[in-house]
């Protein structure tokens, strides 16, 4: 038995095959055929054949985000991030495509922010290959993520408190204060929690920044000292009663189960940092996919006119939130199910 995304996209796949409906692997769309004011069909490369696929009712676009494309990233993501944990065929194609005939954009912060590290050699598809901490790992005890100044942001068990907040610019200094950031940690967290592919009991890896002391890990990450010293400190004290008064760490029911510890008493998401060594991880902001195509409620793409392009829908991370700004975690595939099953509705209906 499949779950997740596996199981989601196996049951769709069945009922292609069921109905015969032809398919295309490792097949691009490279534009779109307009004709009589309407989108016709697509034209499509595979290897070095380039072909026509026409369509009676309509085409919709499911490409993905613009992430994996580097020029429109950078010019649109607030950090300037062009990396991510997405595959280079993720690449901002529908907004090409549906742009090259006038389909409105919009650009909205998201807040939910990957915050990402690398493992030295490893790689996909000839690239490094990213990995994230915000969705669990920042939020289970015996971890903090601070800045350079040593200083803790967020609630850290939330991610998208975390993505909001390290847009925080300070002018005098001209730079995101919280950007880069460090997950520091104690060993107690990796023999609990491991760290992505470690597991709790697996040997160390050197690459792994550790030092015996929390001075001299600050030293290896380039970190205020004094100020790490000093939240650690801070930080303990909330791990024993509990609370987090800086930043409610804790408090939000769906950080306890999701990136928390629900056996960690008295808080599922606070622990100390007590137990040397201690351990840093450098992180960097991962690119965000917040360029979309704008949609009406049948899934149409927009005209930058304002009226629908005919023939022509989009759903999934190709098209805007239908909820606006910010990121309901959860909302994602719900709303690419729900707008490909409204689009392909209206596209039947003629
Ligand atoms: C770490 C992480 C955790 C997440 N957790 C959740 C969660 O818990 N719940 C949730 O709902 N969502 C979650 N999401 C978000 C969710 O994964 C995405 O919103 C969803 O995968 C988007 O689906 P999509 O089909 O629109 O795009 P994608 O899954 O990106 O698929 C787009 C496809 O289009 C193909 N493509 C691109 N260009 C072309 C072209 N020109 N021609 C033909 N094909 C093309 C690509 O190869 C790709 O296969 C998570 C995402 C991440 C990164």
């Amino acid at each position: 038995m499949r779950t997740f995304g596996a199981g989601l996209i196996g049951h769709l796949m069945s009922a292609v095959l069921r109905r015969n409906i032809p398919f295309y692997l490792d097949t691009d769309v490279r534009s779109l055929i307009v004709e009589d004011g309407r989108v016709q069909g697509v034209i499509a490369r595979q290897g070095a054949n380039e072909f026509r696929i026409m369509v009676r009712r309509g085409v919709l676009l499911a490409t993905g985000s613009n992430v994996r494309n580097e020029a429109l990233t950078e010019r649109s993501s607030e950090f300037h991030a062009t990396k991510t944990l997405l595959p280079p065929s993720v690449d901002g194609d529908a907004i090409v495509l549906a742009g090259e005939i006038g389909g409105a954009i919009s650009i909205k912060p998201q807040f939910q922010q990957d915050l990402l590290y690398v493992i030295p050699g490893e790689e996909h598809y000839g690239t490094p290959l990213y990995r994230g901490v915000t969705n669990n790992e920042s939020g289970f005890p015996h971890s903090i993520l601070v800045n350079l100044d040593g200083d803790r942001f967020s609630d850290e068990s939330i991610g998208q408190q975390v993505g909001a907040t390290l847009r925080n610019f300070d002018v005098r200094r001209h730079r995101y204060v919280n950007v880069p950031c460090f997950l520091v940690f104690d060993q107690t967290y990796l023999d609990k929690y491991g760290l992505g592919s470690i597991q709790p009991g697996d040997e160390v890896p050197d690459w792994l920044i550790k030092d015996d002391s929390i001075k001299g890990l600050a030293e290896r990450l380039g970190v205020d000292g004094e100020g790490l010293t000093k939240t650690i400190q801070r930080f303990n004290k909330f791990a024993e009663a509990g609370k987090d008064e800086d930043f409610g760490r804790g408090e939000f029911p769906f950080a306890n189960s999701v990136s928390g510890d629900l056996t960690n008493k008295p808080n599922p998401n606070l622990g100390p940092l007590n137990q040397p060594p201690y351990f840093g991880l450098p992180l960097e902001p991962a690119a965000a996919g917040s360029t979309r195509l704008v949609t009406n409620e049948l899934a149409q793409v927009m005209h930058l006119r304002g009226q629908a392009i005919p023939g022509l829908y989009a759903c999934g991370s190709a098209s805007a939130h239908y909820y606006g700004i910010g990121y309901q975690a959860g909302c994602e595939l719900g709303g690419a199910m729900t707008f490909g099953y409204l689009a392909a509705k209206h596209a039947a209906a003629g």
